[in-house]
């Protein structure tokens, strides 16, 4: 039995102090005060997806009604950053609001982690599901993980009541579907893999209807090898990279109608996006970034902006095109504010809150972005600008030091052609003594990367 506070409890509390308030307050604020409070939260992580991949970013073939809609009726977020441009990096920010370098989930040997990883996201580090579960929410992982599969690092040891998924990449072997603890099918049929974690995601979603949720839903595609069910293989006129992505958007149109169905959308909170760009060392099996430059593994924009959008009916005005600069790392305050639970004191935080950003259309409060490669900061975006000390044309090549740095105007220029340093190196200035200010900020934790379970153990 769950012990959380069911939202009628809640309401009923909240109840009393409406009426009290109401007697003074004109109506339009009482209405106000009625909005949902501790509304439900669902992230959905899809894995490599690229910002030209959607129909509603611009793909010519790639079909995708059901994420174009939720666009239309929500907020389309278009610059929109991953704290890295690879998966565990980008995961261990999404979940904590830190960057990686703050918790040892970055290293410059071993990007990811593995099968034979030995580490995880530290035992330290507060996840947004530990934060919501403290403050009575009920919590689900559903999906690819990739921070830690050894058990005192999966889900259900970082504040998640319930798991189902792939613990790393669908690429690493052995491909063991895990729920909780247990391995309960290995290899994992991939083939059916989006329609299984869908059905969990529902499940979760149905069994939680009356009381605040959180829900963590992590694809596992379209990161490569590629599958698709038999309902949208041979589909797609973009071939199976759009059979893929095309699923994933059949997941999303069910999550959002079990919300409706269910009369609980506008109590929720929906936000789509990528852990990182498209993988184009895969080619044909690879996705787009648009018109960014650059992709998975790269700090050019194509491997750190995804195509994200936010949802929330009846709160976020629909069809809103937001171009603040924004982060999955600003998901973790926005999580705890939209809760009414206080942001933890005892350490330092990357994020902001978009909380008024999806309310009101505040604009979001960042003004810089970190581009981390590993341990190593290779640009730094502010405001428009985006200086580059280090570049790295794709996933495998080697970097290259920018001496002098490269300057391009974000707003202006998207695709990164036009270096204007020269005329501009009082905006070189700058940025180069916020780099120093956000140093000093900095105690990297040790990696948690690179150590290894010893060859005779099985992990
Ligand atoms: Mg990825």
């Amino acid at each position: 039995m769950h012990d959380y506070l069911t939202r009628r409890d809640y309401l009923k509390a909240a109840g009393l102090t409406l009426a009290a308030c109401t007697v003074s307050l004109p109506a339009t604020a009482a209405a106000a005060q009625a909005k949902p409070t501790m509304p439900n939260m669902i992230v959905i992580f899809t894995d490599d997806l690229g910002y030209g991949d959607l129909s509603s970013f611009g793909h010519p073939t790639i079909r995708t009604p059901n994420l174009d809609r939720m666009a239309a009726e929500g907020m389309k977020l278009t610059q929109f950053y991953t704290a890295s441009a690879v998966c565990t990096p980008s995961r261990a920010g999404l979940m904590t609001g830190r960057l990686p370098i703050r918790n040892g989930m970055c290293s410059d040997k071993r990007r990811v982690l593995f099968p034979d990883s030995a580490g995880g996201l530290p035992k330290t580090e507060i996840t947004i599901a530990t934060a919501l579960k403290k403050h009575g929410y009920a919590t689900s992982c559903v999906g690819k993980w990739h921070l830690g599969h050894l058990p005192e690092f999966m889900p259900t040891n970082h504040g998640f009541d319930e798991y189902f998924g792939i613990p790393y990449s669908n690429d690493m072997k052995p491909s063991p579907l895990v729920k909780n603890l247990e391995t309960i099918e290995e290899p994992v049929d991939q083939h059916t893999l989006t329609k299984r974690y869908t059905a969990q995601a529902e499940r979760f979603i149905t069994a939680n209807k009356d009381k605040p949720f959180f829900l963590y839903f992590a694809h596992s595609f379209p990161h490569v090898p590629l599958f698709a069910s038999k309902d949208f293989e041979g589909k797609s006129p973009r071939g199976l990279y759009g059979d893929v992505v095309e699923e994933l958007d059949w997941s999303v149109g069910r999550i959002l109608e079990t919300l409706k169905k269910l009369n609980i959308d506008k109590n929720t909170v929906v936000f789509f996006t990528s852990d990182n760009g498209p993988w184009l060392t895969c080619n044909i099996r690879g996705g787009s970034a648009g018109l960014l430059r650059g992709g998975k593994g790269s700090t050019w924009e194509g491997g750190m902006r995804v195509p994200t959008v936010a949802w929330w009916p009846g709160t976020i005005k629909p069809a809103t095109i937001n171009t603040d600069i924004t982060s999955t790392v600003d998901i973790f305050p926005t999580c705890l504010d939209l809760a009414g639970a206080a942001m933890p004191t005892d350490r330092i935080y990357d994020g902001f809150s978009l909380k008024e950003t999806l309310v009101s259309g505040t604009k979001a409060e960042r003004e810089l972005l970190f581009y981390y490669r590993g341990t190593k900061i290779y640009a730094v975006r502010k405001g428009p600008w985006k200086l580059h000390f280090i570049t790295q044309a794709g996933y495998r090549d080697k970097p290259h030091k920018q001496d002098p740095p490269m300057l391009f105007h974000l707003d202006h220029d998207p695709s990164e052609k036009y270096n204007i340093a020269a005329k501009h190196p009082d905006v070189v200035e700058e940025i180069i003594a916020d780099v120093e200010k956000h140093k000093a900020t900095v105690k990297p934790f040790p990696t948690q990367l690179e150590k290894r379970i010893p060859k005779n153990k099985k992990g």
